[in-house]
């Protein structure tokens, strides 16, 4: 069969199994799970793909929403589409993962079906719980990317989504966790407040360090907490009280740079109320993001060609972060904006929420998962292509560490 007969084949697979693709990414929208219980989630988007014909492994990684569905050989390259499908607490779908799913999962059958009569190896992995925890740090750690050649993704936005073709654009802030509690000694707050020790003091404290710190941090850096715990009554001095912090900048050298200053305030906290402190990641840090513009260019030239408009990319401050940026250290690596909504609205609202399973949103869906396809088969077919994508991967990351 001619490259441009396996070509056509990719683009019909997709529009033939259009509506039970869609049908998954609507269940996942309708059942919104949050990060690790994705339960009926992840085995809507594997069920779908071991009907369809991929061999599927769940709970890898030790993750139970976690799965790994492949097909083709292991005498050619190995091109992956990562797929999310984890929810905001409170909000539902509100980063629309119900359409990267989507994206990945018709990428995955359009891309398996141009396979016949070539070497090369097509995976969708199933990564949960993106909007904390993160996943891909957990599944990149356990190795379960070391034999891909190449990973894409599409991640929905608003009107100016793009995608990251030029340096600069593409950027995810490093990012850690911090959990800091104080332990105190509970006590009337009238009768004897005197032999109390006011653990939620600790964590005010802590709040106004953070506070007089941000003044002199660069303008990438990015402080930002909640208190989970601060007391049960009024009327007792609380002896226990926890916040959560993000700490987040562009490099991670300057991150941890920031944590350690973090540390230092709650030490001080501490000092001052004599609590004692608790300081903890409860979870790994997601890292800065390496965009590779060379398949970044791949796609975009298959984006253009199935006729999806997007505004051009240019360098711009990175402004969220992503467990994927763990990932681009290890594979070589794009992860596409497109728009789900014709305006431009604040993201994790009811305004995505409802994008995420718009008409809008399903058909732009579709498209980017066709230049998906169509990027991986021109991988599989163009060796030099995939070459020169490793060739800027290792210099990039090479030079990400040695500034680290
Ligand atoms: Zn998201």
């Amino acid at each position: 069969m001619t490259s441009e007969a396996q070509r056509q084949n990719a683009l019909d697979a997709i529009d033939r199994h259009a509506a039970e693709l869609r049908a998954v990414s609507q269940f996942i929208h309708d059942h919104p799970e949050i990060a690790l219980e994705e339960v009926e989630s992840s085995n809507a988007a594997a069920d779908i793909l071991e009907k369809l014909g991929f061999d599927v492994e769940r709970g890898i990684a030790g993750l139970g929403t976690a799965f790994r569905a492949t097909a083709g050989s292991d005498d050619g390259p190995h091109i992956a589409f990562l797929a999310e499908y984890d929810a905001l607490p409170g909000v539902g779908h509100g980063c629309g993962h119900n359409l990267i799913a989507l994206s990945a999962l018709a990428a995955g059958v359009g891309a398996r079906s141009a396979l016949e009569g070539r070497h090369g190896r097509i995976t969708v992995f199933g990564t949960p719980a993106e909007e904390a925890v993160g996943g891909k740090v957990i599944m990149k750690d356990a190795g379960i990317f070391d034999d891909v050649d190449a990973a894409m993704g599409a991640h929905p936005g608003d009107a100016e989504a793009w995608c990251p073709t030029v340096p600069g654009s593409g950027e995810a802030l490093a990012c850690q966790g911090v959990t800091i509690a104080f332990r105190g000694q509970a006590a009337h707050a009238a009768a004897d407040p005197f032999n109390g020790i006011n653990a939620l003091d600790g964590i005010i404290l802590t709040f106004n360090g953070i506070n007089a710190l941000r003044q002199h941090v660069k303008s990438d850096a990015r402080l930002h907490g909640i208190i989970v715990k601060g007391g049960d009554a009024a009327n007792v001095i609380p002896d226990y009280a926890e916040a959560f912090f993000f700490v987040r900048a562009a490099t991670q050298t300057y991150m941890y740079e920031l944590v350690e200053k973090v540390r230092r305030i709650a030490e001080g906290a501490a000092l001052m109320t004599g609590a004692t402190l608790e300081f903890s990641f409860p979870e790994p840090a997601s890292w800065d993001m390496i965009t590779n513009y060379t398949l970044a260019n791949a796609l975009k030239a298959n984006i253009d060609r199935v006729g999806l408009a997007l505004p051009e990319a240019k360098a711009q401050e990175a402004n969220g972060s992503t467990d994927w940026g763990n990932v681009s250290y290890t594979v070589p690596s794009v992860e596409t904006a497109y728009p789900i909504i014709n305006r431009v609205c604040t993201w994790h609202s009811q305004d995505v929420v409802d994008a995420a399973e718009s008409e809008l949103g399903y058909g732009n869906t579709f498209l980017v998962a066709k230049a998906m396809a169509l990027t991986a088969i021109d991988l599989i077919e163009n060796p030099e292509t995939l070459t020169a994508i490793k060739t800027e991967f290792t210099e990039a990351r090479d030079r990400r560490i040695a500034a680290r």
